[in-house]
């Protein structure tokens, strides 16, 4: 591949960060599903995080879970996005357990494992706030009565998502009322649910706090046991690598020139007008990276000196003022967000090298690195 865009992955680091995450979590008698989306289908993703401990991946897509499977990755599969009932076979088949929201999709799950002489587990998603997915608490009722007489499905637990498309942050207050949604959900089954899925990286705070509520027992995290962050702050959090992924690409341009534009000034490449300020002439550089590649808004350089100054389908153009001297073919380095580290893995001219493709199980901490915890 002619690229010279790299995605470098340390396995070694992400294991680590799994096996510290599970180990918190399994303290407080909660289970950690690793959310390995964001790997899009890379085995090498999925393994790190197995080596750590997880015993359940979750991942939004299908077509990824088939990528693992092929790979020979050998887990417990959780589905994250509500199935289309047209899926329902390949959901069945991938995956052991899905969540779901829709009777009309259920009922399909039901039929198509049937077919396949399985017994799929559903997790029924509570709206709780951010208004995504989920049934409102007021109608979780009337779907378990539903659901009853399908025998091809069992309910295996009560789940809600936060921080997503409302923004909302996950509080005491709505896993609460996730655990009474539960209880009484448990009391029409007539069994305990295995299962009560307290959110995503937004309950990882809470967790560490040991102020999760009781009753929540599994909480599904990818943002921050890949990037090491606390969602609400960005900020890392104690005992977690912040520099699993980092990408580079090759300096193709330093020039000195004038930081304003020159000539009328019309809708740029991407339909916007674009304004700069006038900081007299700057130095320069444009890396071979750009908006096909990655997600620039998420993408910082790592060099803190370094700004970005914008970006084209192809071209980013750095402030290296501050930064230089550099010279042309040298790798410049950038931290990946979540966004940047996604598009980053789905580009086809993003080269992903492994840092340590030897992960040594590394060792259970004695000790948690988090000063609140019990
Ligand atoms: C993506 C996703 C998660 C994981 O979210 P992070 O913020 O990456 O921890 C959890 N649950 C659902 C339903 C998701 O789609």
């Amino acid at each position: 591949m002619n690229s010279t865009a790299c995605l470098h992955i340390d396995q070694q680091l992400l294991s680590e960060n799994a096996r510290l995450l599970h180990t918190l979590c399994r303290r407080q008698g909660v289970e950690l599903a690793a959310v390995v989306k964001a790997g899009c289908g890379l085995e090498a993703v999925a393994q790190a995080v197995l080596a750590g401990g997880c015993d359940l991946l979750a991942d939004s897509r299908l077509d990824n879970i088939a990528r693992l499977q092929q790979a020979g990755v050998d887990a417990r599969m959780m589905l994250l996005r509500l199935p289309a009932p047209s899926h329902a076979e390949a959901v069945v088949s991938l995956a052991d357990i899905s969540l779901n929201s829709e009777y009309d999709a259920i009922h399909a799950l039901h039929q198509a494992a049937l077919r396949q002489g399985r017994r799929h587990g559903i997790m029924l998603m509570v709206e709780l706030g951010d208004r995504r997915e989920g049934v409102v608490p007021g109608q979780l009722p009337a779907l378990i009565e539903r659901l009853r007489p399908l025998s091809g499905i069992r309910v295996v637990g009560v789940g809600s998502n936060f921080g997503c498309l409302g923004g909302v942050r996950t509080t005491q207050q709505n896993l609460s009322e996730l655990v009474r949604c539960a209880q009484r959900a448990e009391a029409q089954l007539g069994y305990r649910l295995e299962v009560v899925s307290g959110g995503n990286s937004g309950a990882l705070p809470l967790l560490l706090e040991g102020r999760l509520p009781a009753g929540i027992n599994q909480v599904r995290v990818g943002f921050s046991m890949l990037l090491g962050r606390n969602p609400f702050t960005d900020q890392p959090l104690p005992g977690l690598h912040v520099d699993v992924f980092e990408l580079d690409a090759e300096l193709i341009e330093i020039q000195t020139k004038p930081s304003l534009p020159e000539g009328e000034v019309v809708l740029d490449a991407f339909g916007q007008v674009p304004r700069f300020e006038d900081r007299g002439p700057r130095v320069r550089g444009i890396v071979g990276l750009g908006r096909l590649d990655t997600d620039l808004a998420t993408l910082r350089p790592a060099d803190p000196r370094i700004e970005v100054i914008g970006a084209s389908s192809d071209h980013l153009v750095l402030d290296l003022t501050r930064s230089g001297p550099h010279r042309i073919g040298e790798r410049i380095r950038f931290v990946p967000g979540y966004g940047a580290l996604v598009q980053a893995m789905l580009s086809p001219y993003v080269r992903k090298q492994l840092r340590a493709p030897a992960i040594t199980v590394p060792p259970v901490p004695a000790r948690s690195p988090f000063p609140a915890l019990p």
